[in-house]
């Protein structure tokens, strides 16, 4: 069957039980169960995942320290059939770091809930490669390589579903020689799938007013490394995890380190993005922090394999948005299910994967499609997954009104309080979006960072290319302007244009053109779909929008 798309071409459609956009823990476990659910009940039942990376796992970067919660109850014989899970956690450090030194918070100090005991560290990239493999013995078709670029609607509103990208279309819009239209997926329910702060969600939530009654959804950007190390330094199972310096206590955020399979260690840093000072740099922040002596000597002799950043979810309970909407449903961190003081959150993508699946192969054996699926509702209402959310829902709030030292120790508290007494109803509030809380650079310290050593610590461009990021050239900028004038007329004069360091792939610039005027450039193809552009413009005038299908980074183990 043929349909014609806005420019009025013809394009292709095939039907399907149910669309899955996004092939990382939540979409590749949906997809799991509902061909599990299907094979057990004889009713079977078509499964289709889309995933914009070239190959399942490319796009994805996480820690990770997992939690096999949600896998036990997938694939309960996951170590027997070989899942790349097999680094548990032994040691748990937590530093509080100084410009110099380090001060270590003894273990028992920590409340219970933040044990790693019990945890695997692993590459969540190859955890999701595996899950594939998983999902297509099942009979679930999976295709890297294609974004879903655009949401189909019936004519009583409801989501019919998702046409992929148009392949071969020049920078200014003209048709290539190599044009081929997307395609149309069309489903009885579609799951969005996409992580973070993406495209499709962020549609469906203005659409559907799906965040009307919730805080606004907060993130953190991620930036990580993977580092093979001297084996003489190397420790299986070590996690370590620190908050302090480089940030000031203003700026929340912390490092994480984990040791892992044959030498490896990933190395990372979150930086909330309700930061302040628009001089700001997180990538730069990050590179200093590896010049601290705690942990300096670790990555000396050692070899950089790998570079990215990914932004993260850190609203918590009290940003979670209304999850349905008529023929679909919200799964993973596309709702933002994280926990943030545990700087976890794939464990409840899976289970939130899981159980909109299971709500959607209930209303599909009761005739149902394109409506509410009520169902995924009640069942994360009575989820562990609300349990482990809820009891820290004031950790972040406590943190960013009273800073690093006095806001983790009352968050400390909380999370002791509601572990005793898990009554108690108190929430905290978030207050501004992330991407309102910049002061004006005229009130801010510029922030002076130190050169690269080229042994440690490295530029931007040098790790850009680490991420082996790569996009047609020739194509619409996928990063949308929504008024061009006001990166250098506004966003210049009044927080010395902050894309040009929050963005970790040196993506954009200002530049003075030969007529001595200052230009915004978008370096498109650098871009390792991290989305913090979409989440920190200060006028929100950035829209992060899928380009063609298969670019973006290629991450082989992250
Ligand atoms: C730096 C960092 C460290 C973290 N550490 C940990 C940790 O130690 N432990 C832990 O449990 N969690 C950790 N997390 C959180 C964890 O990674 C996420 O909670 C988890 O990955 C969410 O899974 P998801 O399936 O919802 O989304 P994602 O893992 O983001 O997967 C989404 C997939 O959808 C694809 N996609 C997106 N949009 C489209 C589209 N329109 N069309 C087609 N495909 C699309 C993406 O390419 C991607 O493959 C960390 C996150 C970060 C950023
Ligand atoms: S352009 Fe935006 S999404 Fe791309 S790397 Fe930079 S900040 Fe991230």
């Amino acid at each position: 069957m043929t349909q014609p798309n806005e420019m009025n071409i013809e394009r292709e459609s095939m039907e399907f039980d149910v669309v899955i956009i996004g092939a990382g823990p939540a979409g590749l476990s949906a997809a799991i169960r509902l061909k599990q659910l299907s094979h057990r009940n004889g009713r079977e039942l078509s499964v289709v995942v889309l995933e914009k990376g070239s190959e399942v796992g490319a796009h994805i970067l996480s820690g990770a320290v997992f939690d096999p919660i949600a896998l036990d109850q997938l694939l309960p014989d996951w170590k027997a059939e070989g899942a790349p899970v097999d680094t548990p956690v032994t040691v748990d450090r937590f530093y509080f770091l100084g410009p110099a030194g380090s001060l270590r918070i003894p273990n028992f100090l920590m409340p219970p809930l933040m044990s790693n005991h019990g945890n695997y560290i692993i590459s969540l990239g190859n955890l999701c490669r595996w899950l594939a493999s998983k999902a297509e013995e099942l009979g679930v078709e999976i295709y890297p390589g294609f974004a879903a670029a655009e949401l189909l609607y019936n004519d009583n509103g409801s989501i019919r579903g998702v046409a992929t990208g148009d392949m071969g279309i020049s920078r200014d819009g003209e048709l290539k020689d190599s044009f081929m239209p997307g395609m149309e997926l069309h489903g009885k329910y579609i799951l969005i799938a996409e992580g973070a702060k993406g495209s499709l969600a962020k549609e469906l939530m203005k659409r559907f007013d799906l965040d009307k009654d919730t805080e606004p959804q907060k993130y953190g950007i991620g930036l990580k490394e993977l580092w093979e190390v001297d084996p003489e330094k190397h420790s299986p199972g070590l996690v370590q995890h620190t908050m302090g310096w480089p940030l000031d206590n203003r700026t929340g955020g912390g490092s994480f380190l984990y040791h892992f399979g044959e030498n490896l260690v990933s190395v990372g840093f979150v930086v909330h993005l309700n930061y302040q000072n628009p001089y700001l740099s997180p990538f730069d922040e990050f590179q200093k922090f590896k010049t601290h002596p705690l942990i300096r000597n670790l990555f000396v002799g050692g070899k950089r394999i790998a570079y990215g950043a990914r932004a993260i979810t850190e609203g918590g309970w009290q940003s979670i948005p209304r999850l349905i909407f008529p023929g679909g449903a919200l799964i993973g961190c596309s709702a933002g299910f994280v926990n943030v003081p545990k700087i976890k959150g794939s464990h409840n993508a899976m289970a939130s994967g899981m159980m909109a699946a299971e709500a959607v192969f209930e209303a599909i054996v009761e005739q149902r499609q394109n409506d509410m699926l009520r169902a995924y509702t009640s069942a994360f209402q009575a989820s562990h997954v609300a349990k482990d959310l809820k009891r820290v829902r004031n950790v972040k709030p406590l943190w960013s009104k009273f800073g690093t030292i006095l806001g983790v120790a009352l968050g400390g508290m909380d999370m002791w309080l509601n572990s005793l007494l898990p009554f108690l109803k108190y929430t905290l509030k978030h207050g501004k979006p992330d991407y309102a809380t910049l002061s004006p650079a005229a009130k801010c310290e510029p922030i002076r960072y130190p050169k690269p050593d080229g042994i440690v610590t490295f530029d931007k461009l040098s790790s850009v290319f680490l991420s082996s990021t790569n996009h047609e050239e020739d194509q619409p900028v996928h990063l949308r302007l929504r008024d061009p004038e006001i990166p250098i007329k506004q966003n210049l004069p009044l927080y010395a244009e902050p894309a040009t360091r929050y963005c970790p792939a040196a993506v954009y610039e200002v530049i003075e053109g030969a007529d001595g005027e200052m230009k915004f450039q978008i370096n498109a193809q650098n871009c390792v779909h991290c989305k913090t552009c979409d989440i920190k413009d200060p006028a929100q005038n950035i829209d992060w929008v899928c380009p063609e299908g298969g670019g973006g980074p290629n991450y082989p183990n992250m």
